[in-house]
């Protein structure tokens, strides 16, 4: 007789472990037990040497689906003289380590249940079990139980409450379980806050509201969504009226891939991430219109499947897709209470269909996309947040990273893992610092997380940079400042657990340099201690700063006048019609005194010069539009390229825009130029020989350039890491931060 003491580490909460180690102690005649504490969950059993090491065996190979153990250490003991195999109580001391699993979509048997006409829960939108449902939405505290959610105010009926109790129950502490005698339901309103029904009722009415062309706002899992039939022209334009989104395109839910299937053309892999659990939404490319302004001008469509049971429920009734987005007022994070939604977000929309499961932090929806044949978030969130991103190393300390300004994401890193928050989104403005900061002292508390040290990007006059040396003066914690395009390389080292020197490529919008320019075509040889700059594209000037992001023109024109002088005049009328000469001599004024003009050596704004030399775009509504239609105009048979030179550490791309400007085969140009890079790339690494090099930055979600990138330098022996567990651009930041010198 022995017995053993076995710790788990890792997702091992809610996810229906201990029913499941029960069983298998019992089957195997072994005595003892199972309990979930702050750290994950603790087992103990006895009985003969070879059932212990069968057991040992079952629990890793057997393991229920969401289970993810990071760490598992066993340790063998004189027996204890257990007398049957029980589940004990949870415990509620020591450091907290367990880990929150993130929502999780209604699983194959939960849906079975809810659309059997015979069962308690048929059509009810709260179904779920151990293997589904909300969790990272719900929790208030740890440990994960009932009375530490926003379900603690619900008390089970009878029913419930035995499955909730049978270690054999499919629903056995499923913290969320519920039934329509005593768990949430759902309300309608109309954009007046006047109620008109609950329930099943509430649900029938928004299916029909829905089918007339209506707006509703719809509560889901981690916020709300604003709803509307996708194949509506007119209701669809009506959205983006009052959501005051022009051309920013928006996710299409669809009942199921067979119907997203009539829409789109999903790759295997597309559809085998589109049915996966985290259900994010993935970019597809569609094959038939869907109402025009879902996603003009692109050829890609965000799609995704219902997660919630809720949304099986309302895409069952109706025979076309529906267009969920955020449900946001303007710049502001996506809207979770009821109050809130009943009083601002009402104005968006004909009808609110609330309920009353509280969502205790917000979740967007995860977007993906297929990046040079690997999926790469673009977009981390529900689904995915906050399981950690295990690191290299064992960090020295316990670091607070803020993240960046845009697609903001911040971290906490503790010992060998960082938990990433879940997006948080521009921070712009006053609300969404508030968001932020919220967001930010919630996850601190939820793991009991004191940092001693913080980290912030360098840029000045980032929000978060602003708010993190506040932070670092009043909590007397040490600030350190990072390098953006270093803080990206960072971020691609540490989840591809590169440990050598690289050539890290950082190409994005802008990021703030160490030389005070804005920094985003890059060529960084980086470790986690320290980088240099090695290569870096020529800078030109942003003419009217901020205002040249918005106006891809201004950066053509800035090449333009750098190039031609006053001759690019010409230049441009041939291409913009509708452009005054009288601007023009305020714009190169200004470009010649360098007045509100800063230095920038971006790749991502060389993408925006090109669409508005190729007059493809000249003014945006959203960032990295220009350059998404270029990725569009991708033709893989085109293999040439334009020339470049390489003056010391710089690249000028002056002979790429006169070459793109003679180029007779107009409709070759956006592939010519993506090839270009790709060689540049090419050429660059092969001078500086380091064997591994790292792709980051908003520029390398293009993916024919990662692709192109990919082939040429793996065909010349390098070793390329790409992203894909966190996102290339800012919302992947806060990773890079929390490495940096962590060792
Ligand atoms: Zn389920
Ligand atoms: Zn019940
Ligand atoms: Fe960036």
């Amino acid at each position: 007789m022995k017995r053993v003491r076995v710790i788990l580490k890792g997702t091992v909460q809610g996810v229906g472990f201990r029913p499941f180690v029960y069983r298998i102690a019992r089957e195997l005649g072994l005595k003892g037990c199972v309990l979930n504490d702050l750290k994950g969950v603790e087992i103990e059993v006895e009985g003969k040497e070879d059932k212990l090491e069968e057991f040992l065996i079952k629990l890793n190979r057997e393991k229920p689906p969401l289970a993810h153990i990071y760490s598992q250490s066993i340790e063998f003991l004189p027996p204890h003289g257990y007398e049957e195999f029980y589940i004990k109580e949870s415990e509620g001391k020591g450091e907290k380590e367990a880990l929150i699993l993130p929502d999780i979509a209604t699983c194959n048997e939960c849906l079975r249940e809810l659309f059997d006409p015979d069962d308690r829960r048929y059509m009810y939108p709260f179904i779920n079990c151990t293997n589904c449902g909300p969790r990272f939405t719900i929790v208030e505290k740890l440990p994960y139980d009932r009375k530490n959610t926003s379900m603690k105010d619900f008390k089970m009926c009878k029913k419930c409450e035995s499955e909730y109790k049978d270690p054999l129950d499919r629903r056995f502490h499923a913290q969320p379980n519920a039934c329509p005698v005593c768990g949430p339901t759902v309300n309608l309103y109309d954009s007046k806050g006047k109620e008109l029904g609950s329930g099943y009722q509430a649900i029938e009415l928004t299916i029909e509201a829905i089918k007339l062309g209506k707006v509703c706002a719809i509560k889901g899992i981690g916020g709300f969504h604003l709803i509307c039939n996708a194949t509506d022209e007119r209701a669809v334009m009506e959205l983006r009226k009052r959501k005051k989104r022009s051309e920013k395109p928006f996710a299409v839910m669809f009942r199921d891939i067979e119907q997203l299937k009539d829409f789109a053309n999903p790759t295997k892999l597309e559809e085998a991430m589109l049915l996966s659990p985290e259900r994010p939404i993935i970019l597809v490319e569609k094959n038939r219109e869907l109402a025009p302004s879902v996603a003009p001008e692109l050829k890609k469509v965000g799609a995704f499947l219902p997660y919630s049971p809720l949304h099986h429920i309302i895409l069952k009734k109706l025979h076309f897709p529906i267009v969920a987005t955020s449900g946001n007022i303007s710049d502001e994070p996506i809207v979770k209470d009821n109050d809130k939604a009943l009083k601002e977000l009402s104005n968006l929309c004909d009808y609110v269909m609330t309920h009353d499961r509280n969502i205790v932090r917000r979740c967007d929806d995860s977007v993906v996309k297929v990046i040079g044949g690997i999926p790469t978030p673009i977009r981390r969130s529900r689904g995915y947040a906050p399981i950690p991103i295990e690191l290299p190393f064992t960090l020295k300390e316990k670091v607070l990273a803020v993240g960046g300004m845009l697609k903001n994401t911040f971290a906490i890193g503790i010992g060998d893992k960082a938990i990433i928050s879940q997006h948080i989104g521009d921070i712009e403005n006053l609300t969404t610092l508030q968001a932020f900061e919220e967001s930010l002292l919630d996850l601190m508390e939820l793991y009991d997380f004191l940092p001693e040290r913080i980290v912030c990007d360098l840029h000045p006059r980032y929000e978060t940079t602003k708010w993190a040396e506040e932070f670092s003066k009043t909590r007397g914690i040490p600030l350190v400042k990072l390098q953006h395009h270093y803080a990206h390389i960072l971020s691609c080292m540490a989840e591809n657990k590169v440990k050598e020197q690289v050539l890290g490529i950082a190409w994005d919008g802008t990021g703030y340099g160490e030389d005070g320019t804005l920094w985003g075509g890059e060529f960084l040889i980086a470790t986690y201690k320290e980088f240099k700059r090695a290569f870096h594209f020529k800078p030109f000037k942003l003419i009217g700063g901020e205002k040249a992001i918005k106006e891809p023109r201004r950066v053509a024109l800035s090449l333009l006048f750098e190039i031609y002088k006053k001759d690019a005049f010409g230049v441009i009328r041939k291409i913009v019609k509708e452009i005054h000469d009288k601007d023009l001599e305020i714009l190169y004024r200004a470009w010649e005194r360098g007045v509100n003009s800063p230095l920038s050596s971006s790749v991502g704004r060389l993408f925006d010069a090109v669409s508005s030399l190729l007059d493809i775009k000249q003014t945006i509504s959203y960032e990295g539009q220009a350059a998404m239609m270029i990725e569009d105009m991708f033709e893989p048979s085109v293999k040439d390229k334009y020339p470049y030179e390489i003056k010391g550490k710089e690249i000028d791309w002056k002979p790429i825009i006169e070459s793109l400007l003679e180029d007779s085969q107009k409709e070759k140009a956006p592939t010519r130029f993506i090839n270009t890079l790709a060689d540049i790339s090419t050429k660059i690494a092969e001078e500086v020989g380091i064997e591994k090099v790292c792709l980051s930055g908003g520029v390398m979600q293009n993916s024919p350039l990662v692709e192109r990138i990919k082939e040429n330098l793996l065909k010349r022996g390098f070793s390329v890491y790409t992203h894909q567990k966190i996102p290339p651009n800012d919302g992947g930041i806060s990773l890079g931060q929390v490495i940096y010198r962590g060792t």
